[in-house]
């Protein structure tokens, strides 16, 4: 059903929490030994719009609009989520939707 988003699971810190995939499974600027998501496939610096910013906002306004909001959105799961160059605009995206996202 999603591409992007998986969860919201529930976590002892956080309460329920959705987590968001920013970039395709490990694209990563390291390769951690301990790397739950396994060996990196792609380690580089060079940030792009890995996954399109459209195609996330899609995902999290379907979802908004169908489930309660979660206690936290966290960016995650397959790699290292800041090398989307549209991280910010997905974050205002966010915080736009809900006043809970400080
Ligand atoms: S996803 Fe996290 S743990 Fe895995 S290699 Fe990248 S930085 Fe390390």
């Amino acid at each position: 059903m999603y591409k992007y988003l998986f969860g919201p699971v529930p976590s002892r810190r956080l309460g329920m929490s959705l987590g968001v995939d920013l970039v395709p499974r490990k694209v990563c600027s390291l390769d951690c030994v301990y790397c739950e998501a396994g060996k990196t496939t792609k380690l580089t610096l060079k940030r792009k719009e890995y996954i399109l910013y459209d195609k996330i906002i899609e995902e999290l306004t379907l979802y908004f609009k169908n489930n309660p909001d979660p206690d936290y959105i966290t960016f995650s799961g397959s790699g290292e989520p800041t090398l989307n160059s549209r991280i910010g605009d997905v974050l205002k995206f966010i915080k736009q939707k809900s006043l809970q996202y400080p």
